[in-house]
C-alpha cells in the first residue's frame, strides 16, 4: 500500500498521527548493535532519502526513527529501534531543526540552479545535500564573475520573499509547462514554483516563501566532468560557517598581526622568510658539522685499522645529523654511527671507503633490534623511529661497528 505523504502538501507539519500498517524485524540484536525494525504507516510526514535530499529523523511513539526509505512501490519505510504494534496509532514527531535545514538548502538549490539557468543557460545536472555541504553539478564551467552574478541574482529572489507553491499536474499538463528540467518520470508530477522565477518537478520539502531560505552563499567550485561542481550553503548553515570562519580568521590575524585583507600576502611573505631561514640554518649546520666532526674523530676508538665513532648528539635534525656523520666518515678508516638524543631516535650510519663496514647492513641490524625504519647504501644509511634509550643504541652500534 502506498504511504500517504503528508510532507507533500505541508512541509511545516512536525507532528502527525499514523496507523501502523506493518512492522517487520530487520535485524536481531547482536553484540553492541540494537535490533531494528521496518515500520510502514498509512500516512507519514517523514521524508525518505530521495532526489538528493536526506531522510528526516525523529520519533514514532517511543521508537526513534533512524532511517527512512523510499520504496519503489510507493511505500515509505521507517527504520526504528523498537517494534510497533500493527493496527495501533502512533504519534510521529519530526526533528524540525534537521528538516528545516534541509528545506533551506533544498529551496536555495532551486533558486540558485534557476539563476545559473536563466543568466547563463548553465543547467544543473545533479544536486547533493550532505550533512556538511551542498553542491550542484553544472553542465558547463563557471568563472568567479559568473558565480558572483548568479549568487547575487539568487539572493535578490530570496530577499524579495517570493511565494514557493506546490501543485500536482498530469503528464499532459506537465508537457506544456516550461519546466527547468525534463521530469525523470511520468504519471502525476509534483511541481514546485518559485513565483516568476523557477518551475521544477520535485518531491522534496521546501520553504513556503523564498525569504525562509535566509541567504545563499557559494563556498567554492571546481572543474567537474567537463562542467563544474559548485558548493553552496543556505540560511542557518551560512550563519554557522560565518562564526567558524570568523573565529579562525580572528585567531590567525591575531597571531600574525595582520588585517584579514593583508593575510594572503602576509602568509606568502612569511613562507619566503621561512625558506630563507631554512637555507641559512642548513649552511650553518653544515659548517658546524665540520668542526664537530673533528671532535668526534678525536674521541673515536681504534679497533684494528678501523676508527669507530658512535655517539648520541643533541639538537640536530636528520639533515644535520647526516652532514656530521658524512663529515666524520671522511676520516680514513672511520666507521660512524650517530643518533639523535631523542626518543624515538634518528640514526645515521656512515663509513670511509676503506673502513670495511656496510653502513646499510649496520642500520638494518639496528632497526631489527630497536624497531623504526630506514635504509641506505653501503657508505651511508639513515633511519628513524628507533625505540630505546641513547645508551642502549650507542652500545649496540659500537658492537656492530667493532665486528
Ligand atoms: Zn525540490
Amino acid at each position: 500500500m502506498k504511504t500517504e505523504r503528508l510532507y507533500y502538501s505541508d512541509a511545516y507539519r512536525t507532528t502527525f498521527e499514523g496507523r501502523v500498517v506493518a512492522c517487520v524485524a530487520r535485524s536481531a540484536p547482536a553484540a553492541g548493535i540494537p535490533a531494528s525494525y521496518a515500520v510502514e504507516l498509512a500516512a507519514s510526514a517523514f521524508y525518505p532519502t530521495s532526489g538528493g535530499q536526506p531522510f528526516d529523523t525523529g520519533t514514532l511513539g517511543d521508537a526513534r526513527v533512524q532511517d527512512v526509505i523510499d520504496e519503489d512501490d510507493g511505500r515509505v519505510l521507517h527504520v526504528t529501534d523498537r517494534a510497533l504494534e500493527p493496527g495501533s496509532v502512533v504519534t510521529g514527531t519530526i526533528d524540525w531543526a534537521r528538516r528545516f535545514d534541509h528545506m533551506q538548502q533544498h529551496t536555495g538549490q532551486h533558486v540558485l540552479s534557476a539563476a545559473f539557468d536563466r543568466l547563463f543557460s548553465n543547467r544543473t545536472e545533479s544536486f547533493h545535500l550532505g550533512a556538511e555541504s551542498c553542491s550542484i553539478d553544472l553542465a558547463r564551467e563557471v568563472s568567479a564573475a559568473d558565480v558572483a552574478r548568479a549568487v547575487d541574482e539568487a539572493n535578490r529572489i530570496v530577499w524579495e520573499d517570493r511565494p514557493v507553491s506546490v501543485r500536482f499536474v498530469s503528464e499532459q499538463e506537465a508537457a506544456a509547462l516550461p519546466l527547468r528540467k525534463e521530469p525523470a518520470r511520468g504519471g502525476t508530477l509534483r511541481v514546485i514554483e518559485v513565483a516568476d522565477f523557477d518551475l521544477s518537478a520535485c518531491g522534496g520539502t521546501h520553504v513556503a516563501r523564498t525569504g525562509g531560505i535566509g541567504i545563499i552563499a557559494a563556498s567554492g567550485w571546481e572543474k567537474f566532468r567537463g562542467g563544474s561542481r559548485l558548493h553552496f550553503l543556505c540560511g542557518g548553515r551560512v550563519r554557522r560557517r560565518f562564526d567558524l570562519w570568523r573565529d579562525a580568521l580572528a585567531a590567525t590575524v591575531k597571531h600574525l598581526s595582520l588585517t584579514p585583507e593583508e593575510l594572503a600576502e602576509g602568509i606568502e611573505r612569511l613562507q619566503g622568510e621561512n625558506k630563507a631561514l631554512q637555507r641559512a640554518l642548513r649552511a650553518a649546520q653544515e659548517k658546524l658539522a665540520g668542526y664537530e666532526a673533528r671532535a668526534l674523530v678525536d674521541r673515536g676508538t681504534r679497533v684494528g685499522s678501523r676508527l669507530v665513532i658512535v655517539e648520541a648528539v643533541a639538537d640536530l635534525d636528520a639533515a644535520g645529523l647526516k652532514a656530521m656523520a658524512a663529515a666524520a666518515a671522511s676520516e680514513p678508516g672511520a666507521a660512524v654511527a650517530l643518533f639523535s638524543a631523542t626518543s624515538p631516535a634518528l640514526a645515521v650510519v656512515a663509513r670511509h671507503a676503506n673502513a670495511g663496514v656496510d653502513a646499510g647492513a649496520v642500520l638494518k641490524a639496528l632497526v631489527g633490534q630497536f624497531g623504526g625504519k630506514g635504509g641506505g647504501r653501503p657508505d651511508l644509511a639513515q633511519g628513524g623511529g628507533l625505540q630505546g634509550d641513547s645508551a642502549a643504541l650507542v652500545t649496540a652500534a659500537r658492537e656492530l661497528l667493532s665486528q
